[in-house]
């Protein structure tokens, strides 16, 4: 099955992004887009009551992450040719970006990864499921190497 718009969910930090890119683009029709998200999920929404906080020092380490997270992205799409504004950068909640990005690019399907742990109640990790759960669209999830944890 092929598909026009394909939204690649990835996570810099700790999955080897090519896998999930590697298993997005190939759901991808001729003349079809691959459209990459990574989310920067910001200090305060883990810990503050006030999602509306923003102090300064916050602000800035946030920016410098989404500089950071620019930087690596690219460097994670180019064997795979993707052009820049096809490389989304948000901050938030990882799942309710990937959702609200999906819907305002009409993507067809949404690409996550797994890590193939040991034992059905350890087969999706936790942005895995929340990227499954109320999702508006399809979701794919491709299947990573074993993690051992
Ligand atoms: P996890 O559930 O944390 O093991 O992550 C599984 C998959 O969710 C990853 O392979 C990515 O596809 C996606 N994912 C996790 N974190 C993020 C993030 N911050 N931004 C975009 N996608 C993510």
């Amino acid at each position: 099955m092929m598909f026009t718009t394909v939204l690649a969910a990835v996570d810099l930090a700790a999955t080897p992004a090519h896998f999930v890119l590697e298993k997005a683009s190939s759901y991808v029709a001729e003349g079809g887009k691959l459209q990459v998200i990574h989310v920067v999920e910001p200090q305060y929404v883990q810990y503050s009551f006030d999602p509306t906080f923003t102090g300064s020092l916050t602000r800035e380490l946030e920016d410098n992450a989404r500089e950071a997270a620019r930087a690596q992205l690219a460097e994670v799409c180019a064997p795979y040719n993707i052009p820049a504004e096809q490389q989304h950068i948000v901050l938030g909640r990882a799942a309710d970006k990937i959702h609200d990005a999906a819907q305002s690019m009409n993507a067809d399907i949404i690409v996550v990864g797994s890590h193939a742990r040991h034992g059905w109640r350890r087969l999706l990790g936790s942005t895995a499921s929340a990227v499954l759960q109320g999702a508006p669209l399809d979701v794919i999830v491709a299947r990573l190497p074993e993690k051992a944890d």
